[in-house]
This record gives structure tokens, C-alpha cells and sequence, in this order.
């Protein structure tokens, strides 16, 4: 990746560019774009910044105030792998022309404030993030009722259980190799139809400069995937969750399938997360290994995951930020509810993998997390709580290491829970939200305004209108 504006115009040589993309995240998580020529191209751009109308766009500013700044980031920029016009990306900030000051619901700019936090605080120069996003393949979407699920939405080759489809695994008619209920995870191809969509997912993500480690099929019958890549530092790895996104579903949609994110768009069966693996680091140094401490942790290690438990009910609006979210985090389904840590047990929110016992190796995985979260936002708001969790010493207590679904129902009533719904999750973010505040990481506005568009946009828009269910519950009533 190129280190400044002089670099990015030796790359429009290069690769004999012909168009220059500009990107950007509104608030609820999703990319943003328009395009310019190459006359309009010069060093002087990455400084003055381009204007764009910042009014349509979702949770950024009132009509009246809507004239905005894109300024480029050139350490961002990539040769867009999945257009044929030659084609380069450049990531954006987001600028308020008048302030001449970064905008501050640029989910962009609050991953910065948040590493330049934590820089202050002296505890430690850079955290890691590495995030392990699902997400489902499927052939289409169709809004519509169904006799088994009672209401169903999305098709799949790979013989979901909820439409009652199947199809061979390269069309045609039915050739029987269906994944059993909850055994995508893992056999081979043909069971598993999406290998070569996920291998040119991989390969297309590494020419976008995006660094992959591993990929498979997930436990979902119909068409779950991961595909992971290596950690990075916050903001860096925020901007390579966007660019995966998009490569997810840009590829998907040659092959004429569709990606999604949306954390449960199937009725009994598993949902996507995005567990969120964390370290901080001083230089070179893992701060979060010790070896004589509890699974090779430090105390500092462990003081962090005591703030992600402690705030997770607030770190939710962020990490959990839809409605649909909810419905992923129920006992059953690999997802946590319980809101405490463990070695290798995956029923809890908080993690210590155990692979492998060398010191850069230790860290925490935070479960709770799913893919509709805004990157920039959820990454800065763990990182937050975590840190508020340090600077308290809070403590996360005793490790439960057995599964906690098989605990004794006195002794799991006493675990705590994750919040149940997305207006629950928002109240608590609404109660404790000055760790977020620290540093001005996290403005009042961009609380105030965040609670406001999830509940009226979201919240309140499923629950005044009539659910496909209450048709099959209620209709003869
Ligand atoms: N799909 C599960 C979730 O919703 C996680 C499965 C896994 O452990 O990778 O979090
Ligand atoms: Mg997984
Ligand atoms: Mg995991």
C-alpha cells in the first residue's frame, strides 16, 4: 500500500487508472461513493479535500449544514479488483469545510480518536484487531410465507431447510448431496458448494492488499462461510472489514448469487458473528500475555476483559446494532448469552483461545459481536470499554470453564446475560456511556444521534408493523 499522495499518483501510472473512487461510511456501517476523472487528481486534493453533498446520507447532517469534505487517505489506496474499468480506491475522512475540523459522526475519525487514546493513556501504543466475519451465500431472495418456518426468506443451492429447495450443487435437479441439519461445518466439496466462490473471494481480497489466512464453510446447512484475515491495528483493520464486505458481495453477485451479512436470516439455524479477537501491545511487546497468569494471561489482559463484560450491555448498540442481532444471541447456536470468560469454552462471551502458548498469541476474543456493526464504531468502543476496564482494574471474575448451558439453574442465574433486544441494549448504552466519552473518543452527539436513528429507523419501524408469524399465531383468533 502506498505511504503518501506522491505514491497514489505513481500508482494512477502504473496501473493506468482511469477512474478515481472515492469511499466513505455513514453511520449505520454501510460504504458510500462517487467517482471523479483523472484531471481532477492531484496531490493538493489529499490536503484540500473534495466537496460532496453530505445531506441524503443516513445519520450525517441536516439539510441546511450539508455541504462536506472527503479528504483521502493515500496509505488506503487500492486497485479495485472487482471493476473492469481500471479502477483505484481511495478510503476517505470525512471533513465539516466550515470547522476545517474532521466531522465528527465520521465513524472513520472516531477508530482514530480511539487509537490516539490509548496512546495517551500510556498503557499501550497499538491494539490489534482480528475479527472473524460470517456471513451466508445464497441464490435469491424472496419476501414470502412458508409452510415450515412460516416465514421465509432466502433460497439456497445448498438445500436450506427453511425454503424446502434443493438443488445440485452446480444446478440441476436435486443430486442428493444435502448438508445435514447444522453440518456445513465442514465436509468437502460437492457437500460444500461454495469453495471456489470463497477461494476467489481470498484471492481477490489479497489483490486488494487485504491479508487472508484461512476459509471455509460455517456450521449453517445452507451456505455459511468465514473467511478470515490477519490482524491488523484498528482503524487499518475497520477499513480492510469494509473492503471485505464489499469484495464478499461483489464476487457473489458474478457467480449470480448474493452475500449477506445480516446476522440471522435463518429460522433455526446457526447465525453469523463476528468475534472480535483483541491484543494491545507496546512496540513489539504483547501486553497480554504472562506466563504464570490464569491461561497464560496478564493481569492488565484480564483487567480489559473485566471492561468488556462490565460495559457489554452498552458495547452492544455498537457491536449487536440490529434488531436482527437478537435474534442470533440465544442458547443454541454457538452464540454467547452469558456475559463471562473462558479458556476454550465458545458458550461465553470472552475467550482465550488456546491453540498456541507463544506470547504474541495471547488474546482475547470477544464473541458478542456480529457482522452488522459498524467496524469503525464497535472496534473503538471495545477498545474503550477495555481500556475503562484497565484504568479500574475491574475485576472479570472466576473463569467459567465448562459449558455454561449445562450449569445448574441456580448457578446460571447468576451469570449475567447479554441485553435480550436492540431497544434493551440501547437503554443500557443510554446509562453508561461515559467510558465511551473519554477522550472525546466517542462526541454526546454521536451517542445522542446513534440511539435516536436505531430506534426510530429501526426499533420502532419492525414494531409497529405486523410480523409474517402473527398471521400463523393470530389470524383465526
Ligand atoms: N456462528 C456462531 C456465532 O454466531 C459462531 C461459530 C464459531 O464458533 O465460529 O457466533
Ligand atoms: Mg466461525
Ligand atoms: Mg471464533
Amino acid at each position: 500500500r502506498p505511504e503518501s499522495a506522491n505514491d497514489v499518483i505513481d500508482l494512477l501510472r502504473k496501473h493506468s487508472i482511469q477512474i478515481v473512487d472515492l469511499k466513505f461510511t455513514d453511520l449505520p456501517g454501510l460504504w458510500q461513493h462517487f467517482s471523479i476523472t483523472l484531471p481532477e487528481v492531484h496531490e493538493g486534493l489529499f490536503e484540500a479535500g473534495i466537496g460532496f453533498d453530505g445531506s441524503s446520507i443516513r445519520g450525517f447532517q441536516e439539510i441546511h449544514e450539508s455541504d462536506m469534505l472527503l479528504r483521502p487517505d493515500p496509505t488506503t489506496a487500492f486497485v479495485d479488483p472487482v471493476l473492469s474499468t481500471p479502477t483505484l480506491s481511495l478510503i476517505c475522512d470525512v471533513v465539516d469545510p466550515v470547522l476545517q475540523q474532521p466531522y465528527s459522526r465520521d465513524p472513520r475519525y472516531v477508530a482514530k480518536k480511539a487509537e490516539l487514546y490509548l496512546k495517551q493513556t500510556g498503557i499501550a501504543t497499538t491494539c490489534y484487531f482480528g475479527p472473524e466475519l460470517e456471513f451466508f451465500i445464497f441464490d435469491s431472495i424472496r419476501f414470502g410465507q412458508d409452510q415450515h418456518s412460516g416465514y421465509y426468506y432466502v433460497e439456497s443451492a445448498e438445500g436450506d431447510w427453511n425454503t424446502g429447495r434443493d438443488e445440485g450443487a452446480y444446478g440441476g435437479g436435486n443430486l442428493g448431496y444435502k448438508a445435514r441439519y447444522k453440518e456445513g461445518y465442514f465436509p468437502v466439496p460437492p457437500q460444500d458448494t461454495l469453495q471456489e466462490i470463497r477461494s476467489e473471494i481470498a484471492l481477490t481480497l489479497q489483490q486488494a492488499g487485504v491479508q487472508i489466512e484461512v476459509h471455509h464453510h460455517e456450521v449453517a446447512t445452507a451456505g455459511q462461510n468465514e473467511i478470515d484475515m490477519r490482524f491488523a491495528t484498528l482503524t487499518r483493520m475497520a477499513d480492510n472489514v469494509m473492503i471485505y464486505k464489499y469484495i464478499c458481495k461483489n464476487v457473489a453477485r458474478r457467480h449470480g448469487k448474493v452475500a449477506t451479512f445480516m446476522p440471522k436470516p435463518l429460522f433455526a439455524d446457526n447465525a453469523s458473528g463476528m468475534h472480535c479477537h483483541q491484543s494491545l501491545w507496546d512496540e513489539e511487546r504483547n501486553l497480554f500475555y504472562d506466563a504464570s497468569g490464569w491461561a497464560l494471561t496478564s493481569d492488565l489482559c484480564r483487567w480489559y476483559i473485566g471492561g468488556l463484560l462490565q460495559h457489554a450491555p452498552a458495547l452492544m448498540a455498537f457491536c449487536a446494532p440490529t434488531t436482527n442481532s437478537y435474534k442470533r444471541l440465544v442458547p443454541g447456536y454457538e452464540a454467547p448469552v452469558n456475559l463471562a470468560m473462558s479458556q476454550r469454552n465458545r458458550s461465553a462471551a470472552a475467550r482465550i483461545p488456546m491453540y498456541s502458548d507463544s506470547p504474541n498469541a495471547r488474546r482475547v476474543e470477544f464473541r458478542c459481536p456480529d457482522p452488522s456493526a459498524n467496524a469503525y464504531l464497535a472496534f473503538a468502543a471495545m477498545l474503550m470499554a477495555g481500556l475503562d476496564g484497565i484504568e479500574n482494574k475491574i475485576d472479570p471474575g472466576a473463569p467459567l470453564d465448562r459449558n455454561i448451558y449445562d450449569l445448574p439453574p441456580e448457578e446460571a442465574a447468576k451469570v449475567r446475560k447479554v441485553p435480550g433486544s436492540l431497544e434493551a441494549a440501547l437503554q443500557a448504552l443510554e446509562a453508561d456511556n461515559a467510558f465511551l466519552r473519554k477522550g472525546g473518543v466517542f462526541s454526546e452527539d454521536l451517542i445522542q444521534t446513534w440511539i435516536d436513528y436505531k430506534r426510530t429507523r429501526e426499533v420502532d419501524a419492525i414494531r409497529l408493523r405486523p410480523h409474517p408469524w402473527e398471521f400463523y399465531l393470530y389470524f383465526d383468533i
